[in-house]
């Protein structure tokens, strides 16, 4: 009896053994923990990860399975490695390859028939983009992506997850934002346990655009952009999910469908199915037990279509966001009902927010979970509707090519004469880079009742991502909505209209009728010199494989003599001032050879070299000699750029610019300004649109560490007077000439201060504005020039007033381009841009936003200009005489 019962036990402990080393060779080593690497579990109260921690973990991850590969996709703009995890079976990532040609193939749909599309489908696999931590300061993204790895790599025999690595392939970006979430979480660490754990971040957490990180898709003018996109173009996935974290309170987690307006040209069958994967969202939240998802509200709009994550939509690809709720970086909170809104507190059930939040404590980790199962919904989606989720992105751009064979427009074309031909470069290259493909007339060519010539670029229409083109090139008429009858409108949740040949100053010709076929045989497609995809990700787009193909017409060196005058008309001439300048060289203005307007002359510098910089950048120069001074030498202009401590997006993308057209300058902080003696060190100083109050106060003390506490105070107002008044020059854009004309006092009225929302409304708009081009200031800008306006003053001159208008309103009719305008008679007749005389020196006040963004290359010049303004310029600056004439009220 015992002896048979010790063989059964061998026997078990025999058969344990074998079983259990089946399942090690299986599973390969242990999927490790997050806890095992990071030291303390993902949303852990007060714990967070930095972006360096959680790559070490995904290291970890590929060295223990064959189901993540991880791919080095560039650099950030700081300089920082960046990783992009791929999951899928093991399978499916042996053969990406040919999965990658089915996602390439089905984007690009020339030549395919629907069956082919069908069979394609059947074999294709869904490509499925998440990342967290775009905003760096929503911090649960980026914490979350770690989990999501552990959760589909640790059960990969669980039956949905076995179906979601069968069906899908995960592009999982541990982090959009890697720079950010080092900053973020550094910075958290310094303060937990503090008085200031919830302090906002003094500084921006990407480099020059912090949180406008998601409204630099079409433009690309930022590394990160140019990265994500590439990637995204080499992959071609179906699903982009960025994961965010401002829900509407109290509500938990906001989902799609959009709230109106929707960007009008969007794909329907895009807007449908995001809207179904909200919903599937939301139900499995449901499911889980985790209440408080709404997709009500109208705050996330979708008008704008610079989103990171819902420009693709215009390239067929379902994007979108969604909204959990956040407390403070990883500090928890407890929320009673008072501290609900007081129409939010009955806890009323409601159609799209039927299981409302009753409140309590929420957490880090109650974030993180919210947005795992988001993902994972989101991926169970893309499993089980594979074949229609592929099929559908074949169908979105097939319906694109139809569509435009058959309507207008035809086509845009952009001739290669242009004010600025640069600027036409600049556009179409980053069209190109997100590829919209471009093509050039081989020789002149007459068709929808015009001339063109050799050289012009053509955008056929007839391609997979018009709609995009569409979209970005079209008037935006945006919808008057009101939030009651008569009531103010409804604010757009970001830009109404941005129209980009009107901000950059470009012409571009809308083709009204079909193409001639000896036309379409005179076309070109541009193409670049072939580069390697991702060793120059971090590149600028002169060197992309199909963007370097679109360059400048030759330039055009005339005359004899030994300075060389420039075009201000062109953006690139001040690329050559500052290289001239920071050689040793001067600058001086001087009434342009034909027409109105005026010249810069450099000197200073051999003519060979200033001739060779002029070819290089294909400008339009003259030699020329002329007497008098030497102009404005190096040495002399001296700029400073002021930098709140409130994290000034503005004055990062400043910072952009400058850095962008070469100018040398120094940032001071609110410290620099309170400390007085200005005039000593610099001869201009520019201030990017703040509000009054961040400049003045800033973060109030006790909210933040106290050396990044309170503005530039009063001691800072009366010390910018003294700079100005000793011969200094201050530059204040949009809603900083606020500031001025009241720390200052100037005798200047900001006319639609304190105006209500329902008489006048224009943010985020494209306006028209008659220029004096015979001042410095306006340099090169057309008279009749297109202007970005948001939340912008409009300006009137009162008694005392000494100087000259820069920019007016015209007297009647109403100014709007692009976007949306309520009150133009508040506009009419009205100064936008003036220089003001006080003291010995200068305020110049520009009342719109001349680099918002990095868009409006038409108005980049204003602010080039203002930089150059130090006190030579200044003092021989005068304008046309009764330009302008303030109207009497
Ligand atoms: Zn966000």
């Amino acid at each position: 009896m015992h002896r048979f019962i010790r063989q059964i036990a061998v026997l078990v402990s025999i058969t344990a053994t074998l079983a259990s080393a089946t399942a090690t060779n299986a599973q390969q080593p242990a999927i490790p923990t997050p806890e095992s690497s990071l030291g303390f579990t993902v949303g852990a109260d007060f714990k967070l990860a930095t972006y360096d921690e959680s790559i070490a973990y995904f290291q970890k991850l590929a060295a223990a399975t064959n189901r993540i590969h991880l791919i080095d996709v560039g650099k950030t703009s700081t300089g920082h490695a960046w990783t992009l995890a791929v999951i899928s079976s093991p399978e499916n990532l042996a053969r990406l390859d040919r999965l990658k040609g089915i996602a390439q193939r089905i984007a690009h749909p020339t030549g395919l028939t629907d069956a082919d599309a069908h069979r394609l489908a059947a074999e294709g696999k869904v490509f499925v983009d998440i990342s967290g931590g775009l905003h760096a300061s929503e911090i649960a993204g980026s914490q979350h992506t770690i989990q999501l790895a552990y959760d589909l790599l640790s059960r990969p025999d669980d039956p949905k997850i076995k179906a979601i690595l069968d069906n899908t392939v995960l592009f999982l970006w541990p982090s959009i934002n890697p720079d950010g979430q080092n900053i973020v979480v550094n910075w958290y660490r310094e303060n937990v346990g503090t008085p200031y754990e919830i302090s906002p971040l003094h500084e921006l957490y990407q480099k020059y655009i912090g949180h406008d990180n998601n409204r630099d898709a079409y433009m690309l003018n930022v590394v990160e952009s140019r990265v994500v996109a590439r990637t995204w173009r080499e992959w071609e996935p179906q699903i982009i999910y960025v994961q965010h974290q401002t829900a509407p309170f109290p509500t938990r987690i906001w989902l799609p469908p959009f709230a109106e307006p929707i960007a009008p040209r969007v794909p329907a069958l895009m807007s449908r199915q995001v809207n179904t994967i909200g919903m599937t969202i939301a139900q499995a939240l449901e499911s889980n037990g985790q209440v408080g998802a709404t997709h009500m509200g109208t705050g996330f709009d979708a008008w704008y279509p610079g989103y990171i994550d819902y420009m693709p939509m215009l390239q067929n690809i379902n994007s979108y966001w969604t909204e959990t709720a956040l407390y403070r970086y990883a500090t928890p909170h407890f929320y009673t009902l008072d501290d609900f809104p007081r129409d939010m507190r009955d806890l009323r059930p409601q159609s799209l927010y039927p299981s409302p939040w009753p409140g309590g404590w929420w957490r880090l980790k109650d974030a993180v979970d919210y947005m795992r199962t988001a993902s994972m919904a989101t991926l169970d989606y893309a499993s089980k509707y594979r074949e229609d989720i592929l099929y559908n992105r074949y169908q979105a751009g097939r319906n694109a090519i139809k569509r435009y064979v058959a309507e207008p427009p035809y086509a845009y074309v952009i001739p290669q004469s242009q004010r600025d031909p640069g600027a036409a470069v600049e556009m179409l290259r980053r069209l190109a880079f997100n590829g919209v493909r471009v093509s050039q007339l081989d020789r002149d060519a007459v068709f929808d009742g015009a001339i063109y010539r050799r050289g012009d670029w053509v955008i056929p229409m007839d391609q997979e991502f018009s709609e995009l083109v569409r979209q970005l090139f079209e008037v935006q008429e945006y919808p008057d909505l009101r939030e009651y009858p008569e009531g103010p409108p409804e604010q757009p949740y970001d830009a109404a209209g941005w129209t980009l040949p009107f901000q950059m100053g470009v012409n571009a010709i809308e083709v009204r009728s079909p193409v001639p076929n000896e036309t379409r045989a005179a076309l070109r497609p541009v193409r670049g010199k072939p580069t390697d995809w991702r060793a120059s990700a971090d590149a600028p787009f002169s060197t992309d494989s199909v963007a370097s193909g679109i360059t400048a017409p030759p330039p055009a060196i005339t005359g004899s003599g030994n300075l060389l005058a420039v075009d201000p008309a062109q953006n690139d001439a001040f690329r050559l001032i500052s290289q001239a300048l920071a050689a040793g060289g001067a600058v001086r203005v001087a009434p342009a050879a034909r027409g109105q307007g005026v010249r810069y002359v450099v000197s200073g510098v051999p003519m060979s070299r200033l001739e060779g910089w002029a070819r290089e950048r294909s400008l339009r120069a003259e030699r020329v000699s002329l007497g008098g001074s030497a102009g404005v030498p190096a040495a002399r202009l001296r700029i400073a750029l002021f930098k709140p401590w409130t994290a000034s997006m503005d004055e990062g993308w400043t910072e952009w610019l400058l850095d962008q057209y070469g100018f040398r300058y120094t940032v001071i902080a609110p410290t620099d300004v309170r400390a007085g003696d200005l005039a000593t060190r610099f001869d201009v100083i520019l201030m990017a649109s703040d509000s009054p109050r961040a400049i003045t106060d800033g973060f109030g003390s006790g909210t933040v560490p106290p050396r990044y506490a309170g503005g530039i105070g009063d001691a800072g107002a009366r010390a910018l007077d003294a700079f100005v008044r000793a011969g200094g020059t201050l530059v204040c854009l949009n809603q900083s000439a606020n500031f001025a004309i009241d720390a200052l006092d100037l005798p200047v009225k900001n006319v639609v201060g304190g105006v209500a929302r329902k008489d006048f409304f224009a943010s985020g708009s494209i306006l028209e504005v008659i220029t004096d081009q015979a001042h410095p200031l306006m340099a090169g800008m057309p008279e009749h020039a297109k202007v970005f306006v948001d939340g912008s003053p409009v300006f009137t001159t009162l008694d005392g007033f000494e100087g000259s208008a820069l920019a007016k309103y015209a007297p009647s009719g109403s100014p709007r381009l692009s976007g949306y305008l309520l009150g133009e008679k508040y506009l009419q007749g009205n100064a936008a841009a003036l220089d003001v005389k006080h003291g010995r020196g200068r305020v110049v006040l520009i009342g719109f936003r001349p680099q918002w963004r990095g868009q409006p290359f038409g108005t980049f010049r204003t602010v080039f200009n203002a930089a150059l303004f130090g006190r030579d310029i200044a003092e021989g600056a005068s304008g046309t005489a009764g330009f302008w004439a303030a109207p009497k009220r």
